[in-house]
């Protein structure tokens, strides 16, 4: 049975409004409510239905950031994220899990664990090394865990919606030289290969894939579950390693110069238009027809 590691990056929440810094070298992190990645969510919600499905013996998130990639909780704030959560769950049964999850300081490690993942790997680097560390430094870095942990599978997010990339699990699945399949909507394990339907322009393509392989989780593969109290409590006991970029001996010079970030143009206010004839005189001032 199959050896499991997920990727789970810590990002900006999706419902936050995203701040450019004034010098325009990237946005504001700082006092900003952060998620696990929600492509990440799914990714870890497949490789524990896989382990469910006993295709998969071990599941194990690795998480490259700051500290608080895996920060820890009070009894406290879980007994209050346990009435919160029932209460949004009766609300709003699709929506809110990682929002509510970020808002309780459950963070992206612990938030895997507390969904059934089995361990979590921490690989920590400063808030300074961190903002440098782009897509090819975490392919080198989970390559390196896939090949140390015996991994079978590695399956990561299409994409981290902070700097929508697009670009770890091609890459990681190159430096490892396994086959890759990604944009999964679907998984299935049949003997030693995968069959993976992938998300592509305008319909879906099936793939076969041998194992070991590299996976990346779209929208569609599957609907993440909530961590529930009792599994918030057992997550608690779960181990997580750390390591450091040192002990993996990953070459993490820079290769992409981010020259600036900016907000994108302000829309410009609507007009409401009396009838069609307005309307065509209006597109037709704007050069549109
Ligand atoms: P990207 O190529 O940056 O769009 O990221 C694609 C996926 O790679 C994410 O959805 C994560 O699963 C994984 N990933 C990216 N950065 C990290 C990180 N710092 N720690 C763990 N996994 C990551």
């Amino acid at each position: 049975m199959a050896r499991v590691l997920v990727g789970v990056k810590r990002v900006i929440d999706y419902a936050v409004k995203i701040r450019v810094k004034p010098d325009k070298t990237g946005v504001v992190t700082s006092g900003v409510k952060h998620s696990m990645n929600p492509f990440d969510e799914i990714a870890v919600e497949e490789a524990i239905r896989l382990k469910e499905r006993k295709v998969a013996q071990e599941v194990v998130a690795v998480s490259c950031g700051p500290t608080q990639a895996q920060v820890n909780w009070d009894t406290e704030k879980v007994a209050g994220f346990g009435r919160e959560h029932a209460a949004l769950n009766r609300l709003q049964p699709t929506r809110g899990r990682a929002a509510l999850i970020g808002r309780s300081k459950l963070e992206t490690l612990r938030t895997a664990l507390a969904m059934g993942v089995d361990r979590g790997i921490h690989v920590e680097v400063s808030d300074s090394e961190y903002e440098s560390l782009q897509p090819i430094h975490i392919s080198k870095i989970l390559a390196k865990i896939a090949q140390d942990e015996k991994a079978d599978l590695v399956i990561v997010g299409k994409q981290a919606i902070d700097d929508d990339a697009n670009q770890t699990a091609q890459m990681t699945a190159a430096f490892l030289d396994w086959p890759q399949g990604t944009f999964a909507s679907k998984l299935e394990k049949i003997d030693d290969k995968l069959t993976v339907t992938r998300e592509v322009d305008g319909g879906l393509e099936t793939i076969q894939i041998k194992m070991p392989a590299v996976i990346s989780a779209d929208l569609r593969l599957n609907e993440p579950r909530y961590a529930t109290l009792p599994n918030i409590m057992k997550a608690k006991k779960k181990p997580i390693k750390k390591l450091t970029l040192s002990d993996l001996g990953v070459d993490t010079t820079p290769r992409i110069e981010v020259v600036s970030v900016e907000d994108p143009p302000t829309r410009q206010a609507g007009v409401v238009l009396a009838d069609v004839d307005q309307l065509i005189v209006k597109l037709k001032e704007g050069g549109h027809i």
